[in-house]
């Protein structure tokens, strides 16, 4: 597997919420962190998508959940769910961030500003 980027599992998440959101004031939906560096993006659903941006910018394929509860890896060029590796703690954002959130920056009509 050599054309995979390496994967540093013990890189720990570049935050508790999106890296790009948290620069630009922005919110999110859900979360989900890379495998290979740790950085922390939202998803598809979310308005800035900067998880799939940061794949696309850097190669890093292998995405893991940052949600609480969920355990799940995505592969963005296989498009499929797969196995990931056991990654350094903490696996999901705090318990008490809501969803959308950071609290104090969703906007009350976040349903129809979201990506279907
Ligand atoms: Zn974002
Ligand atoms: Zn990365």
């Amino acid at each position: 597997m050599s054309d995979s980027p390496h994967l540093d599992t013990a890189a720990v998440p570049s935050g508790s919420g999106c890296q790009e959101c948290e620069a630009a004031g922005g919110w999110w939906v859900h979360l989900r962190r890379c495998a290979a560096c740790g950085h922390i993006g939202c998803c598809d659903s979310s308005v800035g998508q900067h998880a799939t941006g940061h794949f696309r910018e850097t190669g890093h394929e292998l995405m893991r959940t940052f949600e609480p509860g969920e355990d799940w890896f995505w592969n963005f060029r296989t498009e499929s769910v797969v196995a990931g590796p056991e990654l350094a703690p903490p696996l999901a954002h705090p318990a008490d961030q809501p969803t959308p959130g950071p609290a104090g920056r969703v906007p009350t009509d976040w349903r129809d500003r979201i990506h279907r």
